[in-house]
């Protein structure tokens, strides 16, 4: 579960906030699209949930962890429980596709025998098998970022967040990766993503929430379609987060280990 709760915040020097008294609430195993125009805080949002920047004000529980509670020093290991896959694919460009994917694994403290177990079974589910002694440059951008995703969900992420995942391919090896995200969320993995395309966010009939100006503006729940200019609907997002468990709510501790 991801769970916003009236964020708010503003970057230092900014006139206006990145992000306005923001609530969101996705259930597990749903698979959301973030969209809007550029500067309408998008990546603002999925910073929060990584904790890369933090909140002016209000709450986020992420996966029932409370971010509050995740202090400084814990937020590698808090983030290495989520899938994170980026337009860029960051991958190390000195090792093998099998070595990006069993490095992300040994730093998360797996065995070797487990890694040899895991990794070619995720190689197969991104159809990369035959490719993984090959360097990423190697590679074409689609093959790069499935290895991405295969080093995101290696560990079996409960939940997977994807910033812009296709804005760097073209139009075949966008649908390939959607096809494939939308595989893993069918395996139970809950998928927020992030993009400009208007056809994929179409074609997939999911749930769409819009952005503008720092504010949820539209959420579409089901058979959502890509439509950036709608009013904003701040009323009736904050009643969405209020209906969750109310316990989630209460402040609690909470230190991932
Ligand atoms: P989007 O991802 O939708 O393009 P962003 O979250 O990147 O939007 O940006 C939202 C707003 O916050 C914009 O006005 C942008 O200029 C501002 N912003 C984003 N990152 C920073 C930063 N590191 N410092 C100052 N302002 C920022």
């Amino acid at each position: 579960m991801i769970l916003l709760d009236s964020v708010t915040k503003k970057y230092p020097g900014d006139a206006k906030p990145a992000l306005e008294e923001v609530s969101l609430h996705i259930e597990p195993n749903e698979f959301v699209f973030l969209v809007g125009k550029s500067g309408a805080g998008k990546s603002t949002l999925m910073k929060m949930i990584t904790k890369e920047e933090i909140p002016d004000s209000g709450k986020i529980i992420i996966g029932g962890i409370d971010l509050d509670y995740v202090k400084k020093r814990h937020i590698p290991s808090y983030r290495r429980r989520l899938g994170v896959v980026f337009q860029d694919f960051k991958l190390l460009p000195r090792r093998t596709v099998y070595e990006n994917v069993a490095f992300a694994l040994e730093i998360a403290g797996m065995s070797g025998k487990e890694i040899r177990k895991t990794v070619p079974k995720v190689l197969e589910l991104v159809d990369l098998l035959d490719q993984q002694k090959k360097f990423p440059d190697q590679l074409s951008g689609g093959q790069q970022q499935r290895v991405s995703i295969a080093r995101s969900i290696a560990r079996q992420p409960k939940i997977l967040i994807a910033d812009e995942p296709t804005a760097n391919l073209d139009k075949l090896t966008t649908e390939e990766i959607i096809a494939l995200l939308k595989k893993i969320n069918d395996f139970g993995t809950t998928i927020l993503v992030t993009t400009h395309n208007e056809g994929i966010v179409n074609n997939l009939q999911k749930r769409v929430v819009t952005m503008k100006d720092g504010r949820i503006v539209d959420d579409q729940k089901d058979n959502g379609i890509y439509k950036l200019d709608e009013k904003p609907q701040a009323k009736v997002m904050t009643g969405r987060a209020i209906q969750t468990p109310g316990h989630a709510l209460r402040p609690r501790k909470r230190v991932i280990q």
